[in-house]
């Protein structure tokens, strides 16, 4: 079944321990749609401005990615400056510039509305919830934020948090916008406010996975090498979402949300082994089933 994606395409310009890079392709809608691509067909919605490159919008495209609500704009791309320390877990924004997304106003084709999946990636509150006005029911609605977006339109971002059904979300972002320390209330906080399940992103420690009556902790995969964290949680997302929207009519159990977690585990344990999308692109559905097989092997115990 298809799945539909807002977010973010950007330039990210990273540094972190072990190197540094000016302007690469980055956005949490790329990111997202190039690990979902695996699974299911993405449709996307974004702005970029005349400066992005031409051969990354060729190479969504090639993957399939339906690129119709894909809006290219007078002015530059969305801009991210940001650095981690050796604590990979935490990026800092040094800049934020919006750009073209400043007076974006997305437009679903009309053929899209009925998309059963549906993500509301990393970007203005206000564009998320233009787009859940123009859906129409969804079968499965998803939600990622982060710190920027909840401290400038914490009103906007509670009103998109009360019409989804699953919250994808790092863990200090969960404590940011529920203000309590502990991960288990603070996830019931949020379902309180109307989504279903809450998944915690947790870097490195990996994936806590809460809805009502049960928790599922997933670990993140021990690489020897990582180089830059940044879309990890955007590709985790991809391959969460992905998996689901795979899974074609039937009604979707416990045991569906726990292996989207863990082919979304697979898929951003790759993202980070390279700066930008580099590693993320060049994946075969070996690589994924063998890490996945590799995650069953790491977690496996009997008593
Ligand atoms: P993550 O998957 O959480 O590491 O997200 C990484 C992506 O988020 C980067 O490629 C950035 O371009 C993008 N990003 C950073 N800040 C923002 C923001 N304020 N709004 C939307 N996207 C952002």
């Amino acid at each position: 079944m298809s799945l539909l994606v807002v977010g973010s395409m950007a330039f990210d310009s990273i540094k972190s321990p072990f190197g540094e890079v000016e302007k690469v392709v980055g956005g949490s809608a790329t990111y997202f749609s190039i690990a979902a691509s695996y699974f299911a067909p993405v449709r996307l919605v974004s702005v970029v401005g005349r400066d992005f490159p031409r051969r990354t919008i060729d190479k969504l495209s090639s993957r399939g990615i339906d690129l119709r609500g894909l809006k290219i704009a007078d002015g530059e791309t969305f801009h991210w400056k940001g650095y981690y320390e050796y604590d990979l877990n935490t990026a800092h924004t040094v800049r934020t510039d919006l750009n073209v997304f400043r007076d974006f106003v997305p437009d679903l084709p009309a053929e899209w509305r009925d998309t059963p999946y549906v993500f509301l990636g990393n970007i203005d509150p206000r564009l998320q919830l233009d787009i859940l006005a123009q859906v129409r029911n969804p079968r499965i609605v998803a939600l990622d934020t982060m710190n920027f977006w909840i401290e400038k339109s914490p009103q906007l971002l509670r009103e998109v948090v009360r019409n989804v059904d699953v919250l994808v979300i790092n863990e200090a972002e969960v404590r940011q916008l529920t203000g309590e320390f502990n991960l288990v209330r603070a996830s019931r906080m949020l379902m309180d406010m109307g989504p279903k399940r809450v998944v915690i992103k947790r870097g490195e420690y990996g994936v806590l996975h809460l809805s009502d009556g049960e928790i599922f902790a997933a670990p993140a995969y021990p690489l020897e090498t990582i180089f830059d964290p940044t879309g990890a949680g955007d590709s985790f997302a991809g391959g969460f979402m992905g998996y689901l929207a795979s899974r074609g009519t039937r009604e979707l159990a416990e045991r569906d949300y726990r292996l989207a977690t863990m082919y979304g585990s697979a898929i951003a344990s790759f993202t980070v082994e390279a700066f930008s999308t580099e590693r993320l692109e060049a994946l075969s559905r070996d690589d994924i089933a063998m890490r996945v097989s590799s995650f069953r092997s790491l977690t496996e115990f009997r008593v």
